[in-house]
């Protein structure tokens, strides 16, 4: 069976076992090297919430996997051309209308699956979180990759801040499309360890303006499909437990 949502009828949801739970996938369309797609973060946050949806299933948990919101807040990198940057502001109001949707369908839980970690995305879907969680029924999920306590459970390169198109979303784009990836370019490409919170804190405002003149930090020739694979089941188990506490 598939766990996307919007692959199955009305009348497939409307017998799927209650509670039903929906994930949202949220993305990007943003530079991510020169060796990766631009839609590196819709692909990741899918895989993510795919595998989520089947762990849930393994504990009896209907779940299932929403499109991807791929028009996202990416001012750091609208700079590349190919990056479609939306307002926060529009982020935030889709996020709060598809909640409360599926809230007025009885949907119990709307978990967020992101993974795309630009300051004003965040800021965005917290926004859209507290709205939904002060005026309505459906239970708001959003296990914050970038905080404790997951963000302990991700890889030494993720911890270290250098997080974008590098190592650690490398090893995934490979995992999950490895027909987008340019791999002459790849290995081709020194790392550039670079802490991106850090630098976002001392108030840059640009991939440029921190040193990533092609937009990618962290060690692109050290991503392994495997790694990719691993991180993918590791996210999924998050997604799940994140999900699993909820309820
Ligand atoms: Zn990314």
């Amino acid at each position: 069976m598939t766990y996307r949502w919007a692959d199955a009828t009305w009348a497939d949801l409307d017998a799927a076992r209650e509670p039903l739970v929906a994930l949202l996938p949220v993305g990007a369309v943003e530079a991510h090297g020169p060796h990766l797609p631009l839609a590196t973060d819709n692909l990741i946050s899918e895989a993510m919430a795919l595998e989520g949806a089947r762990l849930l299933a393994d504990r009896g948990v209907s779940a299932r996997v929403l499109p991807v919101l791929t028009y996202t807040a990416a001012p750091f990198a609208r700079g590349f051309r190919g990056t479609v940057s939306v307002s926060p502001a529009t982020v935030s109001a889709l996020v709060v209308d598809v909640g409360r949707a599926l809230a007025a369908q009885g949907v119990a839980v709307l978990a967020i699956a992101n993974a795309h970690f630009d300051p004003a995305n965040l800021e965005s879907l917290y926004s859209a979180v507290e709205t939904l969680r002060q005026e309505s029924e459906i239970k708001v999920v959003f296990p914050d990759l970038t905080r404790r306590p997951w963000a302990l459970r991700l890889s030494e390169e993720f911890q270290s801040g250098a997080c974008h198109a590098g190592q650690y979303e490398g090893s995934m784009g490979m995992a999950v499309a490895p027909e987008l990836v340019d791999e002459a370019e790849r290995v081709s490409l020194p790392a550039a360890p670079v802490p991106l919170p850090e630098a976002i804190q001392a108030g840059k405002q640009s991939f440029e303006a921190v040193g990533g003149s092609q937009a990618y930090f962290g060690d692109p020739a050290a991503a392994s499909a495997q790694e990719g694979q691993e991180t993918i089941a590791l996210l999924g188990e998050i997604l799940a437990e994140a999900v699993a506490s909820a309820l």
